[in-house]
This record gives structure tokens, C-alpha cells and sequence, in this order.
């Protein structure tokens, strides 16, 4: 067997700890199609839907096609000939991919077409029953899934075993209005005459969720730059009154109120020992991504890394593309982590180099390798199996260039699937 092979080995025996997810609950899932924007069909389209659909409008499929492909009314027989074209032009990105080695590992299914489409979908229906989700997350490899639902700000999961569940700091933090304040005061049982107020509902979110959630995450990185600055609260007050009034916040004054509730937040996740998921990098969708502001990221962070020396900062996806800038934070930062989460299938090629790099400059411990990001289970699958693969290739072509001893690069493979994450989130050791 070949060291290449050994590793696979070794790697497929280790369980990952899968530190992001949108998975949509079961019950969602077992209502139907339409049930979730993420589940908008449940015949195989649905493992198109997020985000290989991204891959397929961006190589060209029309928007009539697209929406056909995705309707629920649509018979799947006639699903493949709206898909073919696009598909054969991205069969070589992750996140094609990711679809095809769920094909292949749930279905067998070697290579797709019409009459394979049409059994998977029926397939993809019958296995749908309760308990089904732990089923394709063990045939992932994947022990827990740390889910950031899209359903809600903190998922009340029928399964908090498998299903840790992040906290959402975007309600509380980003692009607040009225509709928003008014539900939490709701909610909460606080009513918000002032900005005091809005800080004694985050302190209820803290209290109330905080000690089940396995960390806090915000993905105010498709809103806005990560410059956040230090405001008084009596620079904050009279922002957050306007918006209470009902009036529009010109974009400096939103800022100033954001930038001091994300910091109130942080100083919270301090005490409370969460873990702070930040999304960095590329972003999901098409033909909206502003690079000049993705590419700050890394930057616009260091004051908050310097000032809340105490939070366990994770950082997301690589900052892709900028991944070179997230490894010189991990090293020079002791509270910064970089997870790989759906970076595997964005550039599967790009991330064997990360691994590599990072190692060669980072410490280990300081790397999360999987998180599959994906509201439909199914597709984890996949993904999980390009991150082994890749994982693999990454090991095993620095111990061939002499980077690791043979040793060294098994001893790796546990803590980098599932050992730092399990040191990294104080979930792990709560009783
Ligand atoms: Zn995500």
C-alpha cells in the first residue's frame, strides 16, 4: 500500500467533528419541498440547490432553465435535459463535485444522466424519514455536525447531540430595524425604550442560549467591512433611539451602532467562553460579491483581535481567496483559529496548498479542516470525502518533499479532524 493510501486509511477511520452547517432541521426537511428557501424541490435538484446551482447560472444556464430545474412541479425525468448543458461545463469545480461524490458514496452512482436523475430522486424521497439525518451524517464520517441554522437565531434542535447549534450574533448586531427590535422585545420579555434595554436582550439571548451553544457567529461580512470600532455607548444611544423612532440611519451612524453592538457582543462571548465564528472571504451566491471589501477582512479584524485577547476568534472559510493572510494571522495571533469550512469545494486544489502552508508555519492547533456549509444533508457527504481526499494529498506530499517525517503526518491526522475542535469549543466539556 502506498503512504499516500495509508493515510487515506488512517484519515477515513477518524471521525470529523463538522464545526459548520446550515442543515435545516429534519422536521423541515420532512415537510417538503418549499418548506425552506434552501429546499425549494426534494427530488435530486436538491443536492444542486446550495451551491453547485451557483456553479451552473455562472457557466450559463438561462434563468428559465435554473427555475425549472428547481420547481417542485417539474417531473425529474424531465429535470436532466435542463441540466445537462451547464453540468458537463462544471464538472471539473468542487462544488460539482461534492455532488458527484455524494452520487457515487449514497447512490451509486458512477457518472449522471437521465434515467440515474430520475431513480436518485425517487430514492432521495423514500429515504426521507424521521431519523434519516443521522444515517447520512454517519455515512459522512462526521460525529457532530455545529449547525448555524438559517431557520432561526438559535435552533431548538430535536437533536442536540449531533447537532450542536450556533448562536446568531446578526440580529442583535447587523442591520438592526424596528420589526427586528420589536420581536425580541417580544421574545425576551424586555421592553427597549433605549439602547440599555437592547443590551439587557442580548444579555437574555447570552443567558438563555449561550450555555447550549457551541459558539457565536456572525456572517456580517456580506454587509458590511469588519472595521469595527470602538463607540461609547453615548455615541451608540443616539442611533440606536433613531431607529427605535422609526427613521432611516444614514450609513455612518448605522456603522457607529453596529460597529459598538458587535464589541458589546464580543465582550459578552468573553464571559460567557464562546467561541466567535466569523465569516471571511469569498461569498456565496453570484454576481454580487464586492472582492474589494472580502479582501479587508483579514486587516479590518486585527483590532478586534487585539482587544478581546480572551476570545477564541474562528475564522471562517480561509478568508478565500486571501488564505495567505489568514495563516500569518494564526501565527501571529494567539486567539485566531482558521476553519476550512466550505473551503474544501470552493478550491479543493487551493486548500491542499493551505494545509500545507499553514503547517509550515502555523501550529496545528490552530486549524479546524471541515465544515460541509450546506442545508441540505446529503451533499455533506461528498464534501467530507474531497476533504479526505485532499487531507491526504496534503500529508503525504509534505512528508515526499520533506516537510513531516512519515510519523509526524499520521500523528496529525486526528487532532486536525477532530481533536482541535474538540479542544477549541468548551462544548466538549460540558457535562
Ligand atoms: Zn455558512
Amino acid at each position: 500500500m502506498s503512504r499516500r493510501d495509508a493515510l487515506r486509511g488512517r484519515i477515513d477511520q477518524t471521525p470529523f467533528v463538522d464545526t459548520h452547517e446550515h442543515l435545516v432541521e429534519e422536521s423541515t426537511r420532512l415537510l417538503g419541498a418549499g418548506a425552506h428557501r434552501l429546499q425549494p424541490c426534494v427530488d435530486a435538484a436538491l443536492l444542486f440547490t446550495h451551491y453547485a446551482k451557483d456553479d451552473l447560472w455562472v457557466a450559463g444556464m438561462g434563468a428559465d432553465a435554473r427555475d425549472r430545474f428547481f420547481s417542485p412541479s417539474v417531473d425529474p425525468a424531465d429535470k436532466w435535459s435542463l441540466l445537462a448543458p451547464a453540468y458537463e461545463r462544471v464538472r471539473t469545480t468542487g462544488y460539482i463535485r461534492a455532488v458527484d461524490e455524494t452520487l457515487a458514496r449514497l447512490f451509486a452512482v458512477d457518472r449522471l444522466d437521465k434515467a440515474s436523475f430520475v431513480r436518485v430522486s425517487e430514492q432521495m424521497v423514500q429515504r426521507a424519514r424521521p431519523g434519516f439525518y443521522r444515517d447520512v451524517i454517519a455515512a459522512a464520517g462526521v460525529e457532530v455536525c455545529q449547525v448555524n441554522s438559517l431557520e432561526t437565531f438559535f435552533c431548538e434542535t430535536a437533536d442536540p447531540e449531533v447537532l450542536q447549534q450556533d448562536l446568531s450574533l446578526v440580529p442583535f448586531t447587523t442591520g438592526i430595524d424596528q420589526p427586528t427590535i420589536e420581536r425580541f422585545a417580544e421574545r425576551s420579555g424586555v421592553r427597549v425604550k433605549d439602547l440599555g434595554d437592547w443590551h439587557t436582550v442580548i444579555d437574555w439571548a447570552f443567558a438563555t442560549y449561550g450555555p447550549r451553544a457551541d459558539a457565536v457567529k456572525s456572517q456580517a461580512a456580506y454587509q458590511r467591512r469588519l472595521d469595527y470600532a470602538e463607540v461609547s455607548a453615548d455615541d451608540a444611544a443616539p442611533q440606536f433611539e433613531r431607529l427605535l423612532g422609526g427613521k432611516e440611519l444614514s450609513a455612518r451612524r448605522r456603522k457607529a451602532l453596529e460597529d459598538h453592538l458587535m464589541r458589546y457582543c464580543l465582550a459578552a462571548a468573553d464571559r460567557a467562553r464562546l467561541p466567535v465564528k466569523l465569516h471571511c472571504g469569498y461569498y456565496a451566491g453570484s454576481d454580487r460579491m464586492p472582492l474589494e471589501r472580502a479582501r479587508q477582512n483579514a486587516a479590518d479584524l486585527c483590532p478586534l483581535l487585539i482587544d478581546f485577547p480572551d476570545v477564541s476568534f474562528v475564522l471562517m472559510h480561509i478568508g478565500y481567496p486571501y488564505q495567505d493572510e489568514y495563516i500569518a494571522l494564526a501565527k501571529h495571533y494567539r486567539n485566531v483559529t482558521i476553519d476550512l469550512c466550505w473551503a474544501w469545494i470552493i478550491n479543493p486544489v487551493a486548500c491542499v496548498r493551505f494545509i500545507k502552508e499553514f503547517l509550515a508555519a502555523a501550529p496545528r492547533n490552530k486549524i479546524l479542516t471541515f465544515g460541509g456549509d450546506y442545508g441540505v444533508v446529503e451533499p455533506v457527504v461528498g464534501h467530507a470525502a474531497i476533504a479526505r481526499q485532499g487531507l491526504a494529498q496534503a500529508l503525504d506530499e509534505m512528508v515526499e518533499d520533506g516537510w513531516l517525517a512519515e510519523a509526524q503526518a499520521f500523528d496529525l491526522v486526528d487532532p486536525l479532524i477532530r481533536g482541535n475542535a474538540r479542544d477549541l469549543f468548551p462544548i466538549f466539556g460540558r457535562a
